[in-house]
């Protein structure tokens, strides 16, 4: 097989980074993955490990990283907010120390450079759905912050290496996706209650479940990666990548209530501050730039991922007490 081009990705071991460098892989690329495992794990590479053509570097994306790519997918960074809550200095550094990293890289191979960035650049949106001109309604010093800003300060120094320096620059925004690889214990809600139906322990709800989200299928996004790292020169972002179907939070838990056949039942805790009350995306430029679309539904892409997490439970994977 002809390899086009060799790909750095940095975070690869992580939930989404994994699927990207499969999919990579697939299509005949030489893949460069970059991790720290802070959130990442061995499990989700270890059927690439043996590929001719993947490589694994343990590094953290604080530091500078000297290698020779055509192009960089810019993905480390912890995404669950119990994950980046928990060293909020080390998420800020690596968000924006990780950017100029990448970034500098870039500049000297020449390289075409993907950013994964999110839909929390809108923090607690006022407009509805939200499309790319919006810009935003975002908490400079709550919990989410370390996070919010680290994006939005990424985004910054995307644009200003495009400006300054003709970079060639990719900025995705990332609404909420789900899937296989999902970090079990990772706090977000699909895995959460996913986990907790199939262990028939309590789904634990934040408020009262009326606040909304746009669930989008792993597959379904990284064909959005591919397409818009390979879109014209022209094309820089910010894309919304995401599905714009919404639901409640309680309308998703008793989806999978229903889809695992689980005896479990609902409790209310407190919400955590400055939790968005709503998010939904407006996806015009993804189908109108990249002619892409979500396929896969909700009901559909939850029947994916539940043998995923049944699989773990069976391997002993997860303990149960984690969720008590
Ligand atoms: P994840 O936590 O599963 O993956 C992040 C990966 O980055 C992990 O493997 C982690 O070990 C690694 N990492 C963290 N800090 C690092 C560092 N300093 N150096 C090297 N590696 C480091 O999360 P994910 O869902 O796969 O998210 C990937 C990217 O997509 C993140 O940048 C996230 O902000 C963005 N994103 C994801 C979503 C989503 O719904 N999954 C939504 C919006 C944005
Ligand atoms: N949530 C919940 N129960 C959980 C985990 C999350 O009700 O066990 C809620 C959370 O408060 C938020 C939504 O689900 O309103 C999505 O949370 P997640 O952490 O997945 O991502 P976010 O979109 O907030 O970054």
């Amino acid at each position: 097989m002809h390899l086009e081009r060799r790909v750095l990705v940095t975070g690869g071991a992580g939930f989404l980074g994994s699927h990207l460098c499969e999919r990579l892989l697939k299509t005949g690329n030489q893949v460069l993955c970059v991790d720290n495992f802070f959130t990442g794990t061995r499990r989700n590479i270890e059927h690439l490990l043996d590929h001719k053509h993947f490589e694994l570097l343990r590094h953290d994306i604080t530091h500078p990283l000297y290698v020779e790519v055509d192009e960089i997918y810019n993905l480390a960074c912890p995404a669950s907010p119990v994950h980046y809550q928990r060293d909020p200095v080390q998420t800020t550094k690596t968000s924006v120390i990780g950017a100029i990293n990448a970034l500098g890289l870039a500049k000297r191979l020449g390289a075409k450079v993907f950013q994964a960035s999110t839909s929390e650049i809108y923090g607690d949106p006022t407009v509805h759905p939200q499309p790319e001109e919006y810009w935003g309604n975002v908490n400079s010093i709550g919990p989410r912050s370390c996070y919010d800003e680290g994006k939005r300060c990424a985004e910054t120094l995307f644009f200003d290496y495009w400006r300054q320096h003709r970079l060639r620059i990719k900025v995705a925004r990332i609404f909420n996706t789900y899937g296989p690889r999902t970090h079990p214990n990772d706090g977000r809600v699909v895995s959460s209650f996913i986990v907790q139906a199939l262990l028939n322990q309590n789904i634990t709800i934040f408020g009262e479940g009326q606040q909304t989200r746009s669930f989008c299928y792993v597959d379904d996004l990284i064909e959005g990666f591919i397409r818009l790292m390979d879109s014209p020169s022209d094309v820089t972002g910010p894309v919304n990548l995401g599905n714009p179907g919404e639901f409640t939070i309680r309308e998703l838990a008793d989806i999978v209530i229903e889809l695992t056949g689980s005896r479990s039942k609902i409790v209310y805790r407190p919400l955590p501050q400055d939790d968005p009350k709503q998010r939904r995306p407006n996806i015009s430029k993804a189908q109108e730039l990249l002619n892409w679309q979500p396929t896969i539904q909700l009901r559909e892409g939850l029947q994916k991922t539940i043998p995923y997490f049944e699989r773990l439970i069976l391997d002993g994977q997860i303990s149960k007490a984690v969720f008590n």
